[in-house]
């Protein structure tokens, strides 16, 4: 796979604009608030839960982080009036984080006071390396005014011990995942194995000390492994859920919702689909090898 990335990413400007689209098309819902909720209602139907987010990173205007904020209390009221099993999640820096951290929290007060209202939860995604600790600050600011909010911890990372350890004193909701974003090895494990040998050891640290855990990956591996914690732990099925992608190992999330655990999967949607795609395939060529896949897709 890695002998092709180098040519993905440099193709990746040329790529037209409909074949992106085409590409992102099974992991997004759509661009609209109606098409969200097709997608969501569908999900539910099937027995999955849902959690959105609004497509965005890094605005660099005070305006889109406010707008933001607003899209986001539309999407909690869409979902009440609607009775959608759906929370949301955010990025930070989608709500101003790198303009003013002041305009950010205030921003993300605004949303969790509307969750609050409609009975719903928040989770704040955590970002590259470069926001890490105002992601875990704010989260832990917010944790002492909200109870519906929760954080990301990422596995490739070498601090994250560290950091779930302070987690695991404030009963913190933690999604734990791998990490998508291409880290520095100083900070960071690069090697595959080492990354899920220290998921693995996280999960068991989250669950022995009564998290609840957003279990989100597609590696069976993984999988697996959790499988076998949460049955050495005798947990049952409300203390933790399993979490996936939109358009992702579809076939592995049935299986795991048919051994009778809870799974929710994670759907994005709006407008800003096309940044957000080619950004992400330009951080993290491990991805682009996804397009390189969907590229020559026979089906
Ligand atoms: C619900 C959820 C929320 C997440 N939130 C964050 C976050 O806040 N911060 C963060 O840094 N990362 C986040 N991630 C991304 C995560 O860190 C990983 O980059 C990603 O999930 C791939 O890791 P994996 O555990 O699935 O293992 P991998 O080994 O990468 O993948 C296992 C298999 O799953 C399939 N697969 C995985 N990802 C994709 C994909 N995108 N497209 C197509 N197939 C794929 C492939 O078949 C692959 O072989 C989130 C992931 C999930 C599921």
């Amino acid at each position: 796979m890695n002998i092709f990335n180098p040519t993905i990413k440099a193709i990746l400007p040329l790529v037209p604009k409909p074949l992106v689209r085409q590409i992102a098309k099974p992991y997004i819902a759509g661009e609209t608030l109606d098409e969200l909720v097709g997608v969501v209602e569908d999900l539910n139907l099937n027995g999955f839960s849902v959690a959105t987010s609004i497509l965005g990173e890094f605005v660099n205007e005070q305006n889109q982080a406010i707008e933001a904020g607003v899209d986001y209390i539309e999407v909690l009221t869409e979902i009440q009036s609607r009775n959608l099993d759906s929370n949301i999640h955010v990025k930070l820096t989608h709500l101003g984080l790198t303009i003013d951290k002041e305009l950010c929290y205030s921003n993300l007060k605004s949303i969790l006071k509307k969750a609050e209202e409609t009975h719903n939860f928040v989770r704040i995604d955590m970002e590259d390396s470069s926001c890490t600790d105002d992601t875990l600050s704010i989260f832990e600011k917010a944790q002492r005014e909200f109870e519906n909010v929760g954080i990301v911890i990422q596995a490739c990372m070498r601090r994250s011990m560290a950091d779930i350890q302070k987690l695991n004193v404030l009963k913190a909701n933690v999604r734990l995942c791998k990490g998508i974003y291409i880290e520095p090895r100083n900070i960071a494990y690069n090697d595959y194995q080492n990354v899920r040998e220290n998921y693995s050891a996280l999960l068991k640290e989250l669950l022995t000390a009564g998290c609840y855990v957003g279990i989100a990956t597609h590696d069976e591996w993984l999988v697996k492994d959790a499988f076998q914690t949460i049955d050495d732990l005798g947990l049952n099925p409300t203390q933790y859920e399993f979490q996936m992608l939109y358009g992702v190992t579809p076939s592995l999330r049935q299986s795991i919702r048919e051994a009778g655990h809870r799974l929710r999967v994670a759907v994005p949607f709006g407008p800003a689909w096309y940044p957000y795609s080619i950004r992400r395939l330009r951080k993290n060529p491990a991805i682009a090898g996804y397009v390189l896949k969907a590229l020559f897709k026979s089906d």
